[in-house]
């Protein structure tokens, strides 16, 4: 990988890069609408679910969300989901 970089020109490589950058710019705005619609997906599913709360076992001690649900998998805290 690295011999093909270092076999291409200054002009190819900034032409790459610029490539590059979009892609990450595409990326971005792809991550954020899934992250909308997992956030709208969330507040149907904290309503539509009948939760029945669990321990996490990993949760601190001073860690403020320590339940969740064993169906869903949302934390108890419906502040998070509104
Ligand atoms: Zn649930």
């Amino acid at each position: 990988m690295f011999y093909i970089y270092t076999i291409m020109s200054v002009e190819q490589l900034c032409e790459q890069n610029q490539e590059h950058r979009y892609e990450i710019v595409e990326l971005r705005e792809k991550i954020l609408k899934l992250e909308k619609i997992i956030k709208s997906n969330e507040k149907v599913i904290w309503n539509k679910c009948e939760h029945e709360w669990e321990w996490d076992t990993a949760c601190g001690m001073y860690d403020r969300n320590c339940y969740y649900c064993k169906h869903c998998k949302l934390w108890r805290n419906h502040y998070m989901y509104q």
